[in-house]
């Protein structure tokens, strides 16, 4: 990829995600980006960190643990993919946080693999909010007894929801699934404890950031409108 147009991607991110809040009357520095970089060499990461992103999100185990390695050490790098628990060791002191919790067995496995390292780590929690029935996630009827055994998982912060947005081409729809989960959010925010405290949102992608920013995103995970389309 030409350095120039990343470049002019990049800005272009950050002044669309702008525009959008002010439209909605937010503060721009409310919402934080997380480039997301499946696919994307590590050579490509680092041009991006030097023109100032920080943050990375990979969507499988195998390629983020392969391109720590090959990136400037201060790269944050996020899970923001379906994990599997057999690979949740692999990622001890390696990620910033982990966006893609989706049941109490893998929160448990995160728990106890983090713990033998003495660390906490950041986590949300996946709910699924498209009506689509092959997206990962917690209904959100399951958040509150999540939550409830979730108090006992020291060695995690719960600090926000997460959710991917249906595919499709009905803004409305799209919306109702940001909202969904804004509700969500605002209706657990009174469930603190020394662990839980859900303040963030991490919902928008490519196709759909804007929305995500005008109903309340505090995270957005952005990765084709940076790098360009993938090839899977
Ligand atoms: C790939 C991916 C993204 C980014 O998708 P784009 O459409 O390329 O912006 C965001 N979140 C998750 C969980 C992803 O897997």
């Amino acid at each position: 990829m030409n350095i120039d147009l990343l470049k002019r991607n990049i800005d272009s991110v950050h002044q669309k995600i702008e525009e959008a809040a002010k439209r909605s009357g937010r503060n721009p520095e409310e919402i934080k980006l997380i480039a997301v970089t499946k696919n994307v060499n590590p050579e490509l990461i680092n041009l991006a960190f030097d023109f100032g992103l920080k943050d990375f999100g990979e969507n499988r185990v195998q390629e983020l643990v392969k391109k720590i390695n090959l990136v400037y050490s201060e790269v944050n790098f996020h899970m923001i993919g379906h994990l599997q628990t057999n690979k949740v060791k692999y990622l001890v002191n390696k990620v910033k946080s982990i966006h893609s919790i989706d049941s109490l067995k893998l929160a448990k496995e995160i728990n106890k693999r983090f713990g033998e390292a003495n660390k906490t780590i950041d986590a949300f929690i996946q709910i699924h909010t498209a009506r689509e029935e092959t997206k990962f996630g917690l209904n959100p009827v399951e958040l509150e007894q999540f939550l409830i055994e979730a108090q006992n998982l020291k060695n995690i912060n719960f600090i926000g929801l997460m959710t991917i947005g249906t595919l499709t081409d009905d803004e409305k729809e799209i919306r109702r699934c940001f909202s969904t989960l804004k509700k969500l959010r605002d209706d657990y925010s009174h469930f603190k404890s020394e662990n839980i405290d859900l303040r963030e949102l991490s919902m928008g992608m490519t196709s759909d950031f804007e929305i995500a920013i005008e109903e309340g995103s505090t995270i957005v995970r952005i990765g084709t409108a940076i790098f360009g389309e993938r090839k899977n």
